[in-house]
């Protein structure tokens, strides 16, 4: 069973992009409802907000336990920026991939851009760059799938898998594809 976090962001892209895959996920906004997914979607938005909310809903310690357990992740943008160790600013992320992060390197909302990746394993990938931040730096044990304009996009921590961009609102959804077939069923917890 794969889960979305549905606290904020862009939920009906990622559900839509799983559905094309095949898999209904699960809405998850309880730690009740975080217990029953083998896998977990977090999606883009606003990292700040996302914080505050998880803090509300009581949901940071079971979302470091379970993923510190070897739940898989598919985090993007926003979703990525609050799982990392170190973040320029705004609120105290989870500390689970290590990372350093800029929030809004990229500039505003008007500076988004699309662009051709090639990820490894993955193939061409085209993606969505929103309000993207940048990842200065990658601890040991983060792979880099992919880079752009020098800077690692795509990484990978064991069951973590971490975007700078939107896989969602551009084309098929191979990165989810991904994401089920090599991220989740490496876990050992059964496919969707
Ligand atoms: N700029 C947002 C943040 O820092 C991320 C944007 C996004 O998820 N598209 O949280």
């Amino acid at each position: 069973m794969v889960g979305i976090l549905a606290l904020q962001g862009d939920v009906a892209e990622h559900r839509r992009a799983l559905r094309d895959c095949g898999i209904e996920p699960r809405e998850v906004r309880t730690a009740a409802e975080l217990e029953a997914v083998d896998g977990l979607v977090l999606p883009g938005g606003e990292s700040t907000t996302l914080l505050k909310l998880i803090d509300r809903y009581e949901l940071r310690d079971p979302l470091v336990k379970r993923i510190q357990g070897g739940m898989a992740v598919l985090a993007t943008c926003a979703g990525a920026i609050i799982l990392a160790t170190r973040v320029s600013d705004g609120e105290t992320p989870l500390g689970v991939l290590d990372i350093t992060v800029t929030r809004n390197a990229y500039g505003t909302q008007r500076d988004s851009f699309e662009a051709d990746l090639d990820v490894a394993g993955v193939g061409r990938v085209r993606a969505a760059f929103i309000r993207a931040p940048v990842f200065e730096a990658t601890g040991e044990g983060v792979e880099v799938l992919a880079t752009w304009d020098g800077h690692p996009v795509v990484v990978r921590s064991g069951a973590i898998l971490g975007l700078a961009f939107h896989p969602e609102i551009t084309g098929t959804p191979v990165l989810h594809r991904y994401f089920l077939d090599s991220v989740l069923d490496t876990t050992g917890r059964g496919g969707a």
